[in-house]
């Protein structure tokens, strides 16, 4: 395992004001999104083609990586048309491995009992937030969602942050953000946000991988406020 180059030090709680938070991978155990895209998408390809599984998944997987980073990427109505399949359905089958991430409930407890307002930053489709919901109560923590979707740019973009700051008035210099990916945060402290932090280990079915350029957590246990 790697270690990471920038430690987590206790963080000016006194400063930060707006509390930003990813989704899946941050909040999610990510091992739902990796089976469904790389096991229940190519599976059901290939049933649907009569070809074989490993046919279908290296389709599949060029099909992914022409439009990584995109918001295409995250629209499940896109990869609906593009596959030919009714790909919201499909995640109702893989639901059952949806899940909270360990110490992510105590961590959104203490920022309500101290009335930080806790916003979802999310490039998830519409659909599968709402499915996520359902599934894991998540809501009850939330106070505000912004989808790349409705905002019309996804966070690995500036036009996403622009948005966000000219819609909420959030003061960057005052804002954390906690995520998994480190084009996100780059994007994001592009854009003024302070206090980014990385998400080592997402998927708890895969070995953490520390960020070696920003302050990187296994949980959220390292920057839980006093
Ligand atoms: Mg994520």
């Amino acid at each position: 395992m790697n270690q990471p180059s920038h430690p987590v030090l206790p963080l000016p709680w006194q400063t930060i004001k707006t509390v930003l938070l990813d989704m899946d991978g941050t909040l999610l155990d990510l091992h739902f999104d990796d089976v469904f895209f790389r096991q229940t998408v190519p599976q059901a390809y290939a049933e649907k083609k009569g070809i074989p599984f490993a046919d279908a998944r290296a389709e599949i997987l060029a099909v992914y990586k022409s439009c990584e980073g995109t918001l295409a990427w995250y629209d499940l109505d896109h990869w609906s048309r593009t596959l030919e399949m009714d790909i919201p359905r499909l995640k109702d089958r893989a639901a059952h491995l949806i899940a909270i991430r360990p110490h992510v409930v105590p961590f959104l407890d203490k920022l309500k009992t101290q009335r930080r307002p806790v916003i979802l930053v999310t490039n998830a489709h519409p659909y599968a937030v709402a499915l996520k919901f359902k599934k894991t109560g998540l809501d009850a923590w939330i106070d505000t969602i912004f989808c790349s979707h409705d905002l019309g740019h996804p966070k690995e973009t500036p036009g996403f942050w622009q948005s966000l700051k000219k819609i909420t008035g959030l003061r960057p210099e005052e804002t954390l953000l906690a995520d998994d990916m480190e084009s996100i945060l780059a994007t994001s402290q592009s854009q003024g946000i302070a206090f980014p932090i990385h998400m080592a280990f997402p998927n708890s079915q895969q070995p953490p991988r520390f960020s070696q350029r920003f302050p990187s957590i296994i949980d959220f246990r390292e920057i839980m406020p006093p």
